[in-house]
C-alpha cells in the first residue's frame, strides 16, 4: 500500500493527459499504465487462489475462442492475455488491466451464441483498453485525497480489486461513471466488429441482460451502471461498426449455443 502511495505522489508529478484509443478522449492519470498491470495481475492472482475455477469445456472453450479473438485485434499484444471460467450464479465479467479476463458461469444463461458472448468481453476488454480502471483509481484517490479509497484497503491488491469492482462488498466498489460505460459500449462495439463478430447482436443481447430485473444482475449493474441510451449509443455507432465488420473475417454469429452446450452455465 505504502508503495502505491508513494508511486500515485511520484506519479503526480510525471502525470499528463493521455487520449483514449477509439473516442480520442483526453484522460488525466496519476498512475503509470505498468503500474495498473501490476496491480491487475496482483489482482488476478488473488482472484485464482480465492474464485471456485470452472473446468467446464464447452464454457472454457468459448471464452477462450472469442477472448482470443477479441484480444487479436485490440492492438495490445503487449498485454499478457489469459481467460478464465469461474463458476458463480452472478452473471459478471472483467477484464483486467494487462488482459485479464474472467467470465462467470452465470452469464451464459443470457447468451445464445459467440456474437453475444463477444458483445460482453469485448466491452470488459475496452474497459481496460481505454484504462478506465486507472481512471477510476486515480479520480477517486484525487477526491478522496487518500483518506478514505486507502484507508478502507489495507493493501495493493485490495485496492485494485476495489477499484475493477471484483470484491465482494457492495459498497466498496467504484462504479464505472456513465462516460466510461458509455465509451466500452462503443469501442466494444468496434472491437467485436474487428474481430468478426456481427456487431448488430450486441442490441440482442443488451436487450436480453438489461431487461431481467433479477436481483442477481444488480451485482452487474452496481459497477456497470445501465442506461437507456445504451441502445441508443450503439444504434448510433453501428454504421461504422458495420464498416469494419465488411472489412473483417465475417464469423456472423458464430457458434450457436445449444441448450445441452450450457449445462456448466448456472
Ligand atoms: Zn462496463
Amino acid at each position: 500500500m505504502k508503495r502505491f502511495f508513494f508511486c500515485l505522489i511520484g506519479c503526480l508529478f510525471i502525470a499528463g493527459c493521455s487520449s483514449v484509443p477509439y473516442s480520442n478522449r483526453s484522460q488525466l492519470l496519476f498512475i503509470s499504465e505498468e503500474e495498473e498491470a501490476r496491480m491487475g495481475s496482483v489482482a488476478w492472482q488473488e482472484t485464482l487462489n480465492t474464485e471456485k475455477i470452472s473446468n467446464d469445456p464447452f464454457l472454457n472453450s468459448a471464452v477462450q475462442r472469442v477472448g482470443s479473438a477479441v484480444a487479436a485485434v485490440s492492438e495490445r499484444s503487449d498485454f499478457k492475455w489469459e481467460f478464465k471460467v469461474f463458476a458463480s450464479e452472478v452473471p459478471n465479467a472483467y477484464c483486467l488491466p494487462g488482459g485479464k479476463v474472467g467470465v462467470y458461469t452465470a452469464l451464459f444463461q443470457y447468451t445464445d451464441n459467440d456474437a453475444e458472448l463477444a458483445t460482453v468481453i469485448s466491452h470488459e476488454v475496452a474497459h481496460a483498453i481505454c484504462r478506465h480502471g486507472g481512471e477510476r483509481v486515480s479520480q477517486q484517490t484525487l477526491q478522496a485525497a487518500g483518506a478514505e479509497l486507502i484507508g478502507a484497503a489495507s493493501s495493493d491488491s485490495e485496492l485494485a480489486m476495489m477499484a475493477y469492482g471484483l470484491t465482494t462488498n457492495l459498497a466498496a466498489i467504484l462504479p464505472f461513471s456513465r462516460t466510461h460505460e458509455l465509451e466500452a459500449d462503443f469501442v466494444g462495439l468496434l472491437l467485436m466488429a474487428k474481430a468478426g463478430y456481427d456487431p448488430r447482436h450486441s442490441i440482442t443481447f443488451w436487450r436480453k441482460f438489461g431487461s431481467l430485473g433479477s436481483s442477481k444482475l444488480m451485482a452487474y449493474f452496481s459497477t456497470h451502471p445501465h442506461g437507456e441510451d445504451r441502445i441508443d449509443i450503439l444504434n448510433e455507432k453501428m454504421k461504422e461498426a458495420l464498416e469494419l465488420y465488411q472489412k473483417s473475417e465475417q464469423k456472423g454469429v458464430g457458434t450457436v449455443y445449444q441448450k445441452s452446450d450450457l449445462k456448466g452455465a448456472y
